[in-house]
């Protein structure tokens, strides 16, 4: 093995190690907060249809749906939210300063993407010009393309922790 093969395997493993201490992480915490949310919901006033599973919850993340009833879109646009479910009439986010959570979501995902080339690149020992490039290349291009997923991934958190309320039936 060449000290290039050597050195992107290393790389490839440090980032892997990295990136599964932190999803636990996530897991534990989001596990912490979707508990919460059980309890929240186990109170006699919630409607049984207020509690997807979390197995709902990621899929409509996927599909960029609302996280409460399914239907509306969470974006409105590539870069645009919507204010509010179409469906339900929730606000998605209340608070201005939101931006932050997805802002990081987008952050470590381009930082992770670009990364694995470098470890690929270092690999199959391209010049450090083109290591340049490509992972900064990378770096841009997967920070953009996660973007709407960062923000219905964010806005299914918010749900989750409680951020994001129930708007009032208005059949009753
Ligand atoms: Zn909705």
């Amino acid at each position: 093995m060449t000290t290039d093969q050597t050195l992107g395997i290393t790389i490839f493993c440090t980032i892997t190690v990295v990136g599964v201490l932190t999803l636990f992480s996530v897991y534990l915490m989001i596990g912490m907060a979707a508990q919460d949310y059980g309890n929240r919901h186990e109170r006699p006033k919630a409607r049984g249809a207020d509690r997807p599973s979390a197995g709902v919850l990621f899929w409509r993340a996927l599909r960029r749906k609302c996280p409460i009833c399914g239907r509306g879109d969470v974006l409105r646009g590539y870069f645009h939210m919507n204010q509010s479910c179409s469906g339900c009439g929730a606000v998605f986010w209340k608070n201005e300063g939101e931006w932050t959570g997805p802002m990081l979501i987008d952050f470590i995902f381009a930082l992770a993407a670009s990364l694995y080339a470098w470890a690929a690149l270092v690999y199959f020992s391209y010049s450090v010009a083109a290591q340049l490039w490509l992972t900064g290349a990378i770096a841009a291009f997967g920070g953009i393309a996660i973007m709407p997923w960062s923000r219905s991934l964010w806005t299914m958190f918010l749900f989750v922790t409680g951020e994001i309320e129930v708007a009032p039936d208005p059949t009753k």
